[in-house]
């Protein structure tokens, strides 16, 4: 293995990402783990179009090669079709670790693999960033503060998680993999960076995935009723995409480990979510009562204090604004057609 010498480039990471006057910034080598997924592959955009090459390693689980097929033929870009779980040998300067199914369908899908990506596959990661010395940064989220007793969620809360549930093999499988990724840190001097995603919405998510904002906009989309679980009176706050990618970068170049919340403030019931959707979509979609799944999170609302104070970051697409983008992709994902009727 052909193994650069990167003195230059980590020089300007460890100056904090700012780069001195003068001295033009040399493209990075990036790894994006599940970068054929929904945050991955908009991340990706956002890397090639700074200039950086980017590697996509993921198995496809959920991840959709159409998600990154615009990049095909550049030259900066590779696509490995590789499951994490398994050791890899690159030679990089920035490892985005996202691969992981998010949604709770997907995860709960085979939760025995699902531990494992989290917990052998961010091993393997972080032996590659000890190994070449790249800067690690690991997307966590807010399910480890499981169904929480603190309202909003702040970073130095731990969190009520159930350890034997349904959820645990996601929720219980990213906080291994905080905790690995400050071991590595601690015991390795690895370079880490620790996010903390609240939940996110975009064009590309999965249409049939089961995460509710997919679920309302394509069952608004088809006409069928919007399925709310349980009373509908949980509650959720909702990101933009390009906010959440935003915040990933700037925490990467950063130099603060976290971990860092995440998330847009807002905090919308269920129900305050579906006419949110009835308005952008159609205001004639009914709803339909479900019962509501196991160990179901009643309230979920970030605190971004930290990242606001030590980022300069806060979201800037509100749900009203976000949520036409979506559709419009949705719209086109399901009907085929380049309509955009959503306003
Ligand atoms: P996604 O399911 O769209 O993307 C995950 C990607 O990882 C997919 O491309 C999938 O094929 C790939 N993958 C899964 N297991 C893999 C394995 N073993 N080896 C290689 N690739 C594998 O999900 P997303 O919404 O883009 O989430 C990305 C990351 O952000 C995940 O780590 C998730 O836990 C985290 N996150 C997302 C949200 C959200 O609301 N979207 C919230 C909190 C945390
Ligand atoms: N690893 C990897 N790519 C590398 C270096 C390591 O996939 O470039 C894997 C390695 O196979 C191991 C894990 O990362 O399973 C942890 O590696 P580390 O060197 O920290 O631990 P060790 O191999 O000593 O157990
Ligand atoms: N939910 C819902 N209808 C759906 C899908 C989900 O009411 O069609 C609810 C679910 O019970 C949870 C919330 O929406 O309270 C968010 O669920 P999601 O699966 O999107 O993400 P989570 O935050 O639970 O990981």
């Amino acid at each position: 293995y052909e193994h650069r010498p990167r003195f230059h480039v980590h020089r300007i990471m460890n100056s904090g990402g700012k780069i001195p006057l003068g001295l033009k910034r040399k493209g990075l080598r990036i790894v994006v783990t599940g970068g054929a997924g929904f945050v991955g592959s908009h991340l990706v955009d956002r890397l090639i179009d700074r200039g950086d090459s980017v590697i996509v390693v993921d198995n496809f689980f959920t991840g959709r090669k159409e998600n990154v097929m615009h990049h095909f033929g550049n030259p900066r870009f590779e696509l490995i079709r590789h499951d994490v779980v398994e050791p890899l040998l690159l030679e990089v300067d920035q490892i985005y670790h996202l691969a992981c199914p998010a949604s709770p369908v997907h995860y709960k899908f085979n939760p025995v693999k699902t531990i494992k990506t989290n917990v052998v596959g961010t091993l393997n990661m972080l032996g590659l960033a000890k190994r070449v010395g790249a800067r690690f940064l690991l997307t966590s989220t807010s399910e480890v503060y499981g169904d929480p007793l603190q309202h909003p969620q702040v970073e130095t809360y731990w969190g009520n998680v159930n350890p034997i549930g349904v959820r645990s093999c996601y929720d219980e499988g990213k906080r291994t993999a905080e905790t690995l990724t400050m071991d590595y840190h601690r015991g390795a001097q690895v370079e880490v960076r620790i996010a903390r995603i609240f939940n996110t919405y975009g064009p590309r998510m999965c249409i049939d995935d089961g995460r509710v904002v997919s679920n309302f906009v394509a069952q608004a989309l088809r006409k069928e009723p919007l399925t709310v679980y349980g009373d509908g009176k949980q509650t959720r706050s909702f990101q933009y995409v390009s906010d959440l990618v935003e915040g990933l970068m700037r925490l990467m170049e950063g130099e603060h480990i976290g971990p860092f919340n995440l998330g847009n403030p807002g905090e919308f019931t269920m129900l305050e979510l579906a006419k949110v959707v009835q308005e952008t979509i159609d205001p004639d979609a009914k709803i339909e009562y479900r019962p509501n799944t196991e160990d179901d999170p009643h309230k979920r609302k970030p605190d971004i204090t930290k990242a606001k104070d030590l980022l300069g970051w806060e979201p800037k697409v509100s749900l009203q604004k976000g949520l036409p983008l979506m559709v419009s992709d949705f719209r086109q994902r399901i009907f085929g057609d380049h309509k955009d009727s959503s306003g």
